[in-house]
């Protein structure tokens, strides 16, 4: 991919998120920018027991691409993995086995270069109370080794629009303000991509909206976000891609908008009481399958179609319902459908 020019200082010394120059200049090559920003193949991750417990298997096989400049969500209950996928991608956690390239660069192999490639935000708050945005920006800009006049402070705090409070104490900043915050830490090195764990958990209705103009605006200008929720609505209202996991897999990856069209499909099952042939003529109008000899099955879209319609048109047939059924359709239900079927595989692979 791209030439580095970075030294091979040993990286159990080197802070999550590096020098800010690297990341810097990997955000002023567009030329050298991947196609994914992040590129996981056959990831596992097994947490050892130890003192007679069970090990726990947390990852298991997921394969994700994670296009660069896109907008995406890892949704999944709690347990599921989600935490554990952000961590590995922070450094945070080793992984068992597999490849994760963030921006191009192996983290195994390119360990710096990735660090500097992301910016993340934990699930758990961790600012220093006592001390305002700007130094809180600040201390952290010392500790990653950037120097004064490269340090942007300011520009920071203006895209997380906390401005105002760059001077108040964090102490006394609301939720969504420290959220707020977390970002601007997490954005300080620069980084191209952009990851946040459960950035919403905890937040009410009005704090939540600011965070996702927030996180939008930084999508727009650029920045890849991957977050983690178990919120349907963040993944829907948000994210261009999703990719629902559970049990450490991943369960399906699409695009949100090829997601919802599967949500706006139903299915209604119709027995008669009698046997059929075929599908009489005037229910030709309607998507629908005969299943000999007595089921007929309607696909519609709840947008378009109401089963009142099709009731009706059964009874104009003089046609008895013994039995109906119904395959229902919400985000909520597909999701809850494809994390009770955990074996079931994923598209695409
Ligand atoms: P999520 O973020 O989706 O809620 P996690 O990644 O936190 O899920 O957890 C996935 C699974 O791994 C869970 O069963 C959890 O109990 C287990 N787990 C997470 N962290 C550890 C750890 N440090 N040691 C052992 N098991 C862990
Ligand atoms: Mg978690």
């Amino acid at each position: 991919m791209s030439v580095e020019k970075m030294s091979t200082e040993p990286s159990a010394v080197t802070p999550i998120g590096p020098p800010g120059d690297p990341a810097a200049a990997i955000m002023r090559a567009p030329h050298d920018a991947p196609d994914n920003a992040v590129e996981i193949v056959k990831l596992y991750k097994t947490y050892r027991g130890g003192n007679g417990q069970a090990d726990k298997v947390a990852l298991r096989k997921v394969d994700l691409d994670i296009p660069r400049g896109s907008f995406f969500g890892l949704l999944g209950p709690n347990g599921a993995g989600k935490s554990t996928l952000i961590n590995i991608l922070a450094g945070l956690t080793n992984k068992t086995s597999g490849a994760v390239r963030i921006w191009g660069y192996d983290i195994d192999t390119d360990t710096r270069a990735t660090r500097s490639a992301i910016g993340v935000v934990p699930q758990e708050l961790n600012i220093e109370p006592f001390f305002t945005p700007r130094q809180n920006l600040e201390l952290l800009a010392g500790f990653y080794g950037i120097r004064k006049p490269q340090r942007r402070t300011r520009e920071v705090l203006e895209m997380v629009g906390l401005t105002e409070q760059s001077e108040a104490y964090a102490r006394t900043l609301s939720g969504g303000m420290r959220r707020r915050l977390l970002v601007a830490k997490a954005m300080l090195h620069s980084p191209p991509v952009l990851v946040l764990d459960e950035p919403t958990a905890g937040v009410d209705v009005e704090l939540r909206r600011n965070i996702w103009e927030c996180l939008k605006e930084l999508n727009a200008a650029g920045t890849t976000i991957l977050l983690t929720t178990h919120y349907l609505e963040e993944a829907e209202k948000l994210c261009d891609r999703i990719a629902i996991i559970n049990h450490g897999r991943v369960v399906i990856c699409d695009t949100t908008g090829a997601l919802v069209r599967r949500v706006d499909s139903k299915e209604l099952v119709v027995t008669v009481a009698d046997d059929v042939d075929a599908v009489p003529a005037p229910l030709r109008r309607f998507d629908v399958e005969l299943l000999p000899p007595r089921r007929l099955v309607f696909r519609f879209r709840r947008s378009e179609t109401r089963i009142g319609e099709i009731i009706d048109a059964l009874h104009d047939l003089g046609l008895i319902i013994a039995d109906l059924s119904t395959e229902e359709g919400s985000l909520e239900d597909i999701f809850l459908q494809l994390i009770h079927a955990p074996s079931e595989p994923g598209e695409g692979d």
